[in-house]
């Protein structure tokens, strides 16, 4: 879902979003009114109360107002709170009187929180809500309806279907449980398979992609007789010159695959 920027002005800042952030999660939040996304924006960034937060999301739109490199006031956890210093904030709006608006402002908010993980390698862990930071009960509606049924949300937008183009990082493609990020950048997801000895990239349909190993061509008879094998080369031009010197004994070239690519 694409995030539309409505960006404060910076003269702003001192009131809205005095500190810059690295942010490590997601704080869901509900309005509590049924005002559009659009109104919230425009209210937020017009009265000087130290009140703010990141995003406003509707049944049809998520808005922008704060560059996610600086903090909100939304936690209610204090000016050094975590909730407000390290958290990316979102407003999922209509929640008030709730309805088919707001099912669909949530599930988009599912969508965007989705990108976000992802955007930064966090898993579902890195979202909490409102109340986990100051026992305020928010996000109400959602709170009401389940948390965890939206959390569930979250993780079914993450996963996508198997070709998507996410990369995840894993120890294996079957070891799940290993992941330590997943991404839509590829460049990120090397970034953090670097960090973790053993791991590699993986794409939506568990084709590693890095590290990628050196493509070496075997020269055996059969792939499944390695003791067959009488050379291994990185250029295709050698292992087939020593295929053709033992031509009419059965060689083949074979790649990293066990694939023929050439046979004499
Ligand atoms: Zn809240």
């Amino acid at each position: 879902m694409k995030i539309e920027q409505q960006l404060i002005d910076s003269d702003k800042y001192k009131v809205k979003c005095p500190y810059s952030m690295e942010p490590i999660g997601i704080c869901i939040h509900n309005t509590a009114n049924d005002a559009s996304a659009q109104s919230e924006i425009n209210y937020m960034k017009s009265n000087n109360n130290s009140v703010s937060f990141h995003i406003a999301i509707d049944n049809s739109k998520a808005i922008q107002a704060i560059p996610f490199n600086r903090n909100t006031w939304h936690a209610g956890d204090g000016s050094k709170g975590k909730g407000n210093r390290k958290y990316i904030s979102i407003e999922i709006c209509y929640s008030k009187s709730g309805g088919d608006k707001f099912i669909k402002a949530e599930k988009n908010a599912a969508k965007v929180t989705a990108q976000l993980l992802k955007k930064y390698g966090w898993t579902t862990s890195a979202v909490k809500k409102h109340q986990d930071f100051s026992n305020k009960y928010c996000p109400h509606r959602t709170l009401d309806m389940g948390w965890s049924r939206f959390v569930n949300m979250v993780k079914k937008e993450y996963n996508g279907n198997s070709n998507d183009n996410v990369y995840r990082v894993r120890k294996s493609w079957a070891d799940e449980s290993s992941q330590v990020g997943a991404y839509s950048v590829l460049a990120n997801a090397i970034k953090k398979c670097d960090e973790h000895k053993g791991y590699s990239v993986f794409n939506g349909n568990g084709k590693k992609v890095y590290p990628k190993s050196v493509t070496m061509y075997r020269v055996r008879k059969k792939w499944s007789d390695e003791s067959s094998q009488i050379g291994a080369f990185k250029e295709l031009d050698n292992a087939i010159e020593l295929c053709d010197k033992n031509k009419g004994k059965g060689y083949s070239v074979f790649d990293n695959d066990g694939l023929v690519v050439y046979s004499a």
